[in-house]
């Protein structure tokens, strides 16, 4: 059957091949597995726990360790030094990725390959499919705000950067967004300039100058999309300014971007000028922005649940009445699950496994705890529990612990639909408390809510556990977009310590084993500077994810924020 007819992606047959797909996930696990080590067999890394050329799956747990990304560290750098030859994988690596690493504090290394690309495209392939048969796109451009990371070499010699700037370099990348009628609308030279407020920049003017052919807006996580458009209440003016001149502002300073610009931007446009300027004048607190500026968009997507899920609320709002759909699961790692059902708001989105990009097994967990230690396999996961997943991909990862906790949602066919829960090791804890990064964002959530009262949001934030005074408390940081009174975020302060509801917590707070809770108010702008941080380090904007806790190995950040204080208020809620 044939994925492409025409040049246009045959959604239909897609469909069709995920539908089998899942309708065998057993089977196909299996394959994948096999064809995995039958690729790899001779590695050193399996060599060394005796598979010695089995591929079935008993011989394979039962010779394989379960393992971190610290475990696989040195052999990876093996790699990246330049001793090459089958270490990991049957076929020499090229490209080392970055993930993000806002769990660290510092960008791991993982292989990556062109099985990884090809996973991908699988992925982005299969969850158009489904939207589009809700949301047709016909021959369009999409606003992309995306960004390529900085590019540099290994000892070894290997190129390294983040898994999307591997992505969006690739050919089979242009290909398949120009395949899903969404080619990006701003030029190369945008996505990977090497200043990125002014790749946003220009991207806002790309978009701009394309409104009538944008048909999506999009960006790998949803904060950037949030970020883009926050820009633009600043900087509307500038690029009214810009389309009018037909010339770019001197703020872009960077010679291949001016130069790329410089075919999209070819002559002054006083009526769109006119046009977008009476629009920004018009809108009321900047509702609705998306759909005033790009008329023809159909949606808004990116990845939005998770540490993603706080930026929501802003994106409606910008949004209008369009509808919000979220990515796919995925990490540097590798692709896990794809969002089939792009009608669920983000709050309610689950990700079907694609069981033929990798081996998945699933670790359970209760109350974020290991229960067994014995990890189950795809198709035996159980709905409503929790687990962590463990990864075996193409790329040179065996029985890979991802960190990340899902919850199992239901099944699609025999494969099953996650739904993403938090990083499992994110935890704010003292003694026999225990909060996620979701418990986390729920107690912000609430809190926030007495903020909307008083018409301001909190912009962003994170969280650390303060043990330097006896007892030891949560501080909660937040960076909020006015200025409140002290009544108000004292209101703000008790509320969020009241909405740690586990019972450790609880129980700590009524006997002080646990101290008030203290939120500290943040400079405007701060969140920015740990951004920049990060993107300092080698993170790329695209995949950056706001760390919601900050441990000891997050030093610098942690001075970030203790530099940043405005205010620190303490509960008085128990
Ligand atoms: P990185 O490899 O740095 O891009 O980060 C990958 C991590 O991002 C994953 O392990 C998840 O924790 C998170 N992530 C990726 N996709 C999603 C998603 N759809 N929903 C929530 N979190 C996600």
């Amino acid at each position: 059957m044939l994925e492409k007819m025409e040049g246009k992606l045959n959604t239909e047959a897609v469909a069709e091949q995920f539908e089998l797909l899942s309708m065998n996930a057993e089977r196909v696990q299996k394959e994948t597995l096999k064809k995995i080590l039958e690729e790899n067999g001779e590695t050193e890394y399996l060599r060394k726990w005796g598979l010695n050329g089995k591929t079935d799956t008993n011989s394979y747990k039962a010779c394989v360790p379960i393992v971190t990304h610290k475990d696989l560290e040195p052999y990876i750098q093996q790699i990246a030094d330049g001793e090459n030859t089958s270490i990991l994988t049957g076929k020499p690596i090229s490209t080392i990725s970055l993930s993000s690493g806002t769990t660290q504090g510092k960008p791991k290394y993982v292989p990556f390959n062109d099985a990884l690309i090809e996973s991908t495209m699988q992925m982005y392939k299969t969850s158009y499919a489904f939207r589009n048969r809700e949301y047709p796109i016909e021959n369009g451009k999409a606003l992309q705000f995306i960004y390529g990371s900085k590019e540099f070499k290994t000892k070894g010699g290997l190129s390294a950067g983040t898994a999307t700037t591997n992505v969006y370099r690739d050919v089979e990348f242009k290909k398949t967004m120009k395949a899903m009628q969404t080619p990006c609308c701003s030029p190369d030279e945008v996505i990977f300039g090497d200043n990125f407020h002014q790749s946003l920049y220009c991207h806002l003017l790309c978009g701009l100058i394309f409104r009538d052919d944008i048909q999506v807006v999009s960006s790998t996580f949803a904060h950037s999309i949030v970020q883009a458009f926050r820009a633009f209440e600043h900087v509307w003016p500038e690029l009214v300014f810009d389309i009018r001149e037909g010339a770019l502002s001197s703020r872009i300073t960077s010679k291949p971007i001016r130069s790329a610009m410089a075919r999209v931007l070819t002559k002054p446009d006083h009526e769109l000028a006119d046009l977008i300027r009476d629009k920004c004048l018009g809108l009321s607190n900047w509702y609705g922005l998306i759909p005033e500026m790009f008329p023809n968009t159909k949606y808004v997507y990116g990845i939005m649940t998770g540490s993603m899920e706080h930026y929501c609320n802003k994106l409606r709002h910008y949004a209008g009445g369009l509808p919000l759909v979220s990515a796919d699961y995925g990490s540097s790692e590798g692709w896990i699950g794809a969002n089939v059902n792009p009608l669920l708001p983000p709050e309610m989105v689950t990700y079907v496994v694609l069981p033929n990009i990798a081996y998945f097994e699933f670790m359970p967990l209760r109350d974020g705890v290991e229960v067994s230690g014995e990890p189950v396999g795809l198709t035996e996961v159980e709905v409503g529990e929790e687990y962590e997943v463990i990864v075996t991909n193409f790329a040179g990862l065996y029985r890979y612990r991802l960190g990340d906790m899902v919850k199992v949602k239901g099944f699609h066919n025999s494969t099953p639909e996650l739904q993403y829960v938090c990083r499992k090791n994110l935890l704010l804890n003292i003694n026999i408390d225990k909060n996620t990064e979701k418990d986390l964002q729920l107690a912000v959530e609430a809190a926030a809510k007495v903020l909307a009262e008083e018409k301001m949001e909190v912009v962003d934030f994170t969280s650390c556990v303060d043990l330097s005074t006896e007892p030891g408390r949560y501080v909660v940081f937040w960076e909020i977009s006015g200025k409140a009174k002290d009544e108000v975020l004292e209101e703000c302060c008790n509320c969020l310590d009241r909405s740690f509801v586990d019972a450790g917590y609880v129980g700590s707070r009524k006997v002080n084993a646990i101290g008030a809770l203290e939120l500290r108010v943040l400079k405007g702008g701060t969140f920015h500077k740990v951004m920049d941080h990060y993107v300092g380090l080698g993170a790329a904007v695209s995949q950056f994810k706001t760390p919601r806790c900050v441990g000891k190995m997050n030093n610098k950040v942690m001075q970030i924020l203790a530099s940043n204080v405005v205010k620190c208020y303490f509960s008085t809620a128990y």
